[in-house]
């Protein structure tokens, strides 16, 4: 019987081991790659006692996981999979009296934080992925973070642990108790070895933590079990301790030469009690600006190298107080006091780290491997001088950042996997023992997977490493559970993905910053796994489709998974490969990733490449005709606009229509307008005077809602400007996001040349603004793209330009607008917000995507998911307003969306500003 079989007839229902599936669980956050046989997705508990039966029976190796978000290769294995993640999240109990909350391995940290927020609790440890790590997986690496200093790591948390051996003995480990396991023969004949080198400093997470089992220290086998990184025993449900939120904190920034000096500073830090102590490397700053703007950090105090220290206090003043009197006492060369609003951003800025980190200020791929070792605070400046004349002895870069308040370092470095990657292997070991030199650990947080394991004989002593072979044979001994890890390790460079990764020159698009490789590109996805996190509430867009369904084939990191394969070649046959097709077939192709993603994962344009691969010589699916020449068919149309309207509005051939364009049948189908912008254009007394402007007229515009961009004349002459049109010329966006690259790409071409006039550029369409200011200097690359691209404004942009020009009276206008997707990756919303608010309307802008995202939710097939991306987040704000609200959307997918599945009517920036200009010839203009 077959591992799937045995798994199905012991009552799995959720059993899957096909290639995309396999694939997506090669890897986590690490980078390492090991294929499962199999994965699975318990429903409850007794299925995960079933599939750990099955596994034993056969003796196939299991490999627990929750959000895959360790860095060291420490949720992969070759066996069975069992992800958590999908059903066990049920929180069990939280006792706000005793502060504890009892947990399903499944839950996401920030889910018990926002479940204690009524009761002033939070979940204390805080590794940067909280928003998607769960129980199992924090627990199981013995998880720490910023807070974890002065709110303990996952291990002190922990109450008590219901867990499952390999032999399938569950008991509760908490302090005395191992159940039937034969653990304290072992404890007490290496007592002396566990005293010296076991729990030396709180960040000595490398190896099994046996101190929790000596009796000075209660013999705590829950807390012991925390780190031990699912080698030992299956996490069933957890009771954890939780922390009082502090009434208020204030966060001092302070500024350093550099960060060894930075590093030295910490000690004299900790009398101030300090809830938590980064360091931040200002080259890491420089990379935030360089992605998302100079504005994106504010002004930081004068350095190199700056501690970010969190305070508390009793009110805010008591808080601010704390941080002025620990900034005086800090030595720094200048210092700020940041509170509110301000410091969540740049916590924000901290905790996407270890993405943006993902490149060197040169642009090379930077990679973990060596990302949290720790070494006691008193020695962390000798020790980061070491660690960069070590860099510097291998020729190696890296942006350094860390929890320097526990004297733990992260650091990405530009490792040459590709083609020399024995450096990886001689620098760790080297690293090493620069650590243990200190008394350090190798890992400080991550746990040891496979990257670490290895060296663990480095930094602990012969009767410690015995103690580890002897606790692990005493929980597991025939090596079920996640072997090659900890103990009996695998070779560090055994399993490393990049060297064993193909180039996938790409065809079309140039992808200038990954040099035209796919591969490389793809493989930014580091596997931090922000995309399966649901950020909308503030305004993020990545990934629409993981938050439909929840399945990890959705996310980004999901799909960057396959395309690794792709490259890679032994699972996934190339980039035409039906798993690829599969794996991006619920992409919306939204760009959310584009932006969010912080290792710059841009997704759609990798799906508009394979699309393309893919059908170079594939019969292409109907949508891709009906959807990718829409502009030309919407000029055929042009012709008889009342015949088509009428025929398509007769529910016969509407059907007909539908079936044959491959259009989803609960879509209804858009009206064509009976005259079209640029017929009314053309039909208006030309206008002199004003400055001249270029309006981009896209085919939505153009052939289904004229009213924007007559609104938009309206508002463009009411600031001064003349409007100029060019001849008819499209964007090509059908076309790109249908991956027929090369029509798209000789479509942009003659638009490019159109709009190049040296004048300002105005789009309505955000998703053709963005293409003109971002995919067509990939497209068609030169002087020309380049000057369109800076030429071009969104109507805001354009507005905030003329200084003299104030915007009509919006006052009382209240309501919700959805920014398109694409504006918020490639063109941002800041200048509509400003504009709005400069304009006295009160409008609240959501995160997310509408769901239909041009083609996307109008292809057959899509139309539950485009309806369940609605309800992330814009479905339930149009319910929550107030009556006689104003919903903003300039998208026409947006509007679309509104229209047919909120039941609403959407309108654009135009549209709103048009219908309130003082002068009743504007206003005659929009009617
Ligand atoms: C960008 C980035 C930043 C990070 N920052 C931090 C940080 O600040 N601090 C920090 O400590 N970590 C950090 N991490 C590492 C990681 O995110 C954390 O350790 C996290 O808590 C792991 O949770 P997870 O659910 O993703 O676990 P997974 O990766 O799914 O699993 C972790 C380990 O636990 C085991 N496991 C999972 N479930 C069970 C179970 N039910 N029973 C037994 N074993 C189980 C797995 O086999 C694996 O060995 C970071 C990672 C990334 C990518
Ligand atoms: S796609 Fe981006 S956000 Fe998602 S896991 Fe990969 S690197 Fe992280
Ligand atoms: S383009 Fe959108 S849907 Fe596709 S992976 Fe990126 S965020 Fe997700």
């Amino acid at each position: 019987m077959s591992l799937v079989e045995a798994l199905r007839a012991a009552g799995l229902t959720e059993v899957e081991d096909g290639t995309r599936r396999r694939a997506e669980y090669s890897s986590d956050a690490s980078n390492h790659r090991v294929v499962p046989t199999a994965v699975a997705y318990p429903r409850h508990t007794d299925e995960v006692l079933a599939a750990l039966a099955v596994c034993r029976e056969l003796g196939v190796p299991l490999t627990m996981r929750g959000g895959g978000t360790s860095i060291a290769g420490n949720a992969i294995g070759p066996g069975l999979v069992l992800d958590t993640s999908r059903h066990l999240t049920r929180i069990l109990a939280l006792d706000p009296e005793a502060a504890t909350a009892t947990v399903q391995p499944g839950v996401v940290l920030d889910d018990v934080t926002r479940a204690g927020a009524p009761h002033g609790l939070a979940y204390g440890p805080d590794p940067s992925t909280h928003s998607r790590a769960t129980f199992g997986g924090t627990i199981g690496n013995n998880a720490c973070g910023a807070h974890a200093m002065s709110a303990g790591r996952a291990a002190d948390t922990v109450v008590a642990l219901d867990v499952v051996t390999a032999a399938g003995d569950q008991f509760t480990a908490g302090p005395g108790s191992a159940g039937p396991v034969d653990l304290w023969p072992v404890v007490d004949g290496a007592l002396a070895a566990i005293r010296t080198g076991s729990g030396r400093f709180h960040r000595q997470v490398s190896g099994y933590s046996l101190e929790h089992l000596l009796p000075e220290r209660g013999r705590h086998v829950g807390r012991f079990l925390a780190g031990s990184e699912g080698t030992l025993a299956v996490l069933l449900e957890a009771t954890v301790s939780l922390a009082r939120v502090p009434a208020a904190t204030a966060l001092v920034v302070l500024g350093y030469p550099d960060m060894p000096a930075a590093a030295d500073a910490v000690p004299g830090l900790l009398p101030h009690a300090p809830r938590a102590v980064e360091g931040l490397d200002a080259r890491l700053v420089e990379v935030v600006r360089g992605r998302k703007g100079q504005d994106a950090v504010p002004d930081l105090p004068r350095g190199e190298g700056w501690l970010f220290v969190e305070v508390g206090g009793t009110s805010p003043a008591d808080a601010a107080d704390a941080a002025r009197r620990l900034a005086a006492d800090a030595g720094a060369l200048d210092s700020l006091v940041v509170t509110g609003a301000d410091a969540l951003r740049l916590w924000r800025i901290r905790e996407d780290g270890a993405g943006l980190g993902g490149r060197t200020p040169a642009g090379a791929p930077a990679w973990p491997g060596w990302e949290d070792a720790a070494v006691p605070p008193e020695h962390l400046g000798a020790y980061l001088r070491d660690f960069r004349g070590l860099l510097d002895a291998h020729g190696l870069d890296a942006l350094v950042y860390g929890h320097f308040g526990d004297g733990c370092v992260h650091a990405r470095i530009d490792f040459p996997f590709a083609d020399r990657p024995r450096v990886y292997r001689e620098f760790v070991t080297a690293a090493a023992d620069v650590v243990a030199g200190y008394g350090g650990s190798v890992s400080g947080e991550h746990g040891d997977g496979r990257a670490r394991s290895e060296l663990l004989p480095r930094m602990y002593a012969p009767e410690l490493i015995a103690a580890f072979a002897a606790v692990k044979h005493a929980f597991d001994p025939t090596g079920l559970l996640n072997p090659g890890v900890i103990t009996d390790p695998e070779p560090l460079d055994a399993t490393l993905r990049v060297p064993a990764a193909r180039a996938l020159p790409s065809r079309v698009f140039t992808l200038p910053h990954d040099g035209g490789d796919l591969s490389v590109a793809a493989h930014r996805c580091v596997g931090v796994g922000k995309c399966r996190a649901d950020a909308t509430a503030t305004g993020g867009v990545m990934c629409p489709s993981f938050l439909a369904t929840r399945d990890e084939k959705d996310s980004t990191r999901g799909r960057a998974r396959v395309l690794q394969e792709a490259a890679n070649g032994t699972l996934v046959g190339g980039l035409a490969a039906p798993e690829v097709l599969e794996s991006l077939d619920l992409c919306l192709s939204c760009k959310g990733c584009a932006s969010d993603c912080p290792a710059g994962v841009d997704m759609a344009t990798y799906k508009s490449e394979a699309l393309h691969a893919r059908y170079r010589r594939w019969w292409r699916p109907r949508s891709h005709w009906s959807l990718g020449w829409l502009p030309v068919t919407a000029r055929l149309v042009a012709r008889a606009p009342r015949l088509v309207n009428a025929l398509l509005g007769t529910t016969a051939v509407a059907a007909l229509a539908r079936a044959a364009g491959g259009i989803d049948p609960a879509r209804p189908l858009p009206r064509f307008t009976e005259q079209t912008f640029r017929a009314w254009f053309a039909d208006r007394p030309v206008r002199t005077g004003g400055d001249p402007v270029v309006l981009f007229v896209d085919t939505f515009t153009d052939h289904f809602t004229p009213a924007v961009g007559q609104a938009a004349v309206a508002v463009l002459e009411d600031a001064g400007f003349a409007v100029r049109v060019t001849e008819p010329v499209c964007c090509g966006l059908t076309w790109i996001s249908t991956g027929q690259l090369d029509t798209a790409r000789s479509r942009l071409a003659r638009t490019v040349a159109a709009l190049d006039v040296g004048l300002p550029v105005v789009g309505l369409e955000p998703s053709c603004t963005a293409v003109l200011r971002g995919d067509a200097e990939e497209l068609v690359p030169g002087e020309a793209a380049a000057r369109v691209a800076a030429a071009t404004h969104t109507l805001a942009e354009l507005l905030a330009t003329r200084t003299g020009w104030s915007p009509p009276d919006l006052t009382g206008v209240h309501g919700v607008a959805q920014p398109h997707c694409h504006q918020h990756a490639v063109l941002g919303w800041e200048a509509d917000r400003a504009l709005l608010a400069a304009a006295g309307a009160d409008v609240t802008a959501v995160g997310g995507c509408c769901g239909l995202a041009g083609n996307f939710g109008a292809e057959a097939g899509h139309h539950a998911v485009s309806v369940a991306v609605a309800e992330t987040a814009l479905l339930p704000a149009v319910r929550a307003a107030a009556p006689g609200a104003t919903f903003l959307a300039d998208g026409f997918s947006c509007r679309t969306q509104l229209d047919q599945v909120g039941g609403v009517r959407g309108e654009h920036l135009a549209e709103l500003l048009a219908a309130r200009l003082p002068a009743t010839g504007a206003r005659d203009a929009v009617r």
